[in-house]
């Protein structure tokens, strides 16, 4: 690399949201890497000559986000993105051999786990949920007890919408002993606050469409891993089932991803203060939120994690009717599922019919945005007071 383009380590990830992924920088460049709008590509070669050859490979738009994905998760080789989270989920389960075994937490991401479920009634693979936070039901859904060993340990934490953190490094550990790969959700904390290949994972998985586009405007997924193989299996997978990235979506997710460090900063910072003030709120019967002393992922999430996230879960006082006037009556924070932008989003997540049935009727996540934090807590109160009498 030149002189003007430091080796991405050398960099903290405030500096490489910001300057990872640039064009080369030579005179009357631009700054920003363009949109190319081409199905094809002149060319004699073929993709496996490393030619962009069509439009289903390779897009140039593509690169710079793979680049900057890969630089902040740390990964030494581009990332993939895909057409949506699930595009991605939809590759990494590809790599579950035939008869083989997918260990998931059951509060995993609602639509990797009905695409888990719906393979496994076809008879592809077995699946064991587990809950992701004890460690010996993980260790023992890993070995088989008896039965076949795990040929891959899906992971997300904290948990989405119940926020219990898995001991990343021990589990991953636990899988590479019966030789399963790793897949990491990081959706919900972003490279900035957790980073599973230093962690153990072999590939980490992101919905674009959240913290790192950020604005609710695409839906994207990535996969990111430093295994070279991998990688090249997972782009074989994208290229071939054609669940791609449309250049426009690319680069308006860079676009995004310029502003992740501010917007994760002052979210978090945000979430923490919310989860306080909620905890002490009669209306409220429990927040969740690893950011809190009395949580209990609070001391794992301290060791693996920089922050706490800005996604919380709070069970409201008087079951789901109360929960959903609450919703009803708040008029900053928009009703709306998905979370990660700059607009604060709740909604109450048992609305969903295929919502595990261990997750309370009452609890609603929040998805903190980057508005101002006394507007967001007036809005709140009001609301839960008038839950409370609705
Ligand atoms: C939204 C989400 C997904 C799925 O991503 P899409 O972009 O909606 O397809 C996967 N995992 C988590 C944790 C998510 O929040």
């Amino acid at each position: 690399m030149s002189p003007t383009h430091p080796h991405p380590s050398d960099l903290s990830p405030e500096t490489l949201v910001v300057s990872a992924g640039r064009p080369e920088r030579v005179h009357d460049a631009p700054v920003n890497p363009p949109i190319v709008l081409s199905s094809t590509f002149v060319g004699t070669g073929t993709v496996v000559d490393g030619d962009r050859a069509y439009g289903r490979y390779s897009n140039p738009t593509w690169d710079p986000l793979e680049e900057a994905i890969s630089a902040l998760e740390g990964a030494t080789v581009p990332s993939l993105v895909f057409g949506s989270g699930l595009a991605a989920v939809s590759a990494a389960l590809s790599l579950v051999p035939v008869k083989g075994v997918l260990v998931m937490p059951t509060h995993s991401y609602q639509g990797a786990l009905v695409m888990a479920q719906e393979l496994a009634a076809k008879g592809l693979f077995v699946l064991r949920t587990v809950d992701i936070a004890d460690t010996d039901e993980v260790i023992s859904a890993l070995t088989g007890a008896g039965e076949r060993a795990a040929s891959m340990l899906w992971l997300e934490s904290p948990t989405n919408p119940m926020l219990e953190v898995a001991d990343l490094r021990v589990l991953a550990r636990s899988a590479k002993a019966v030789g399963a790969l790793v897949v990491t959700d990081n959706t919900f904390s972003t490279p900035l606050v957790q980073k599973p290949l230093e962690l153990g994972s072999d590939i980490v998985l992101h919905s674009v469409t959240k913290y790192l586009a950020g604005h609710s405007d695409v839906v994207l997924g990535s996969l990111t891993t430093s295994n070279a193989e991998l990688r090249a299996t997972l782009h074989h997978h994208r290229s071939i089932h054609g669940a791609i990235a449309g250049p426009f979506e690319a680069w308006l997710a860079l676009r995004g991803l310029r502003t992740l460090a501010l917007r994760v900063e002052r979210s978090q910072a945000t979430a923490g203060e919310l989860a306080r003030r909620l905890e002490a709120h009669g209306g409220v019967d429990a927040v969740r939120y690893p950011g809190l002393d009395s949580d209990p992922g609070h001391q794992r999430a301290k060791d693996q994690m920089h922050g706490f996230g800005s996604i919380l879960g709070i069970e409201v006082s008087g079951g789901a009717a109360a929960a959903e006037a609450v919703v009803e009556a708040l008029r900053i924070w928009t009703p709306a599922t998905s979370l990660g932008g700059v607009e604060s989003l709740i909604e109450r997540r048992r609305r969903h019919a295929n919502e595990p049935t261990s997750v309370p009727e009452n609890l609603l996540r929040l998805s903190v945005g980057i508005e101002n934090i006394e507007d967001l807590w007036a809005d709140l109160e009001q609301a839960l007071r008038r839950g409370a009498t609705g």
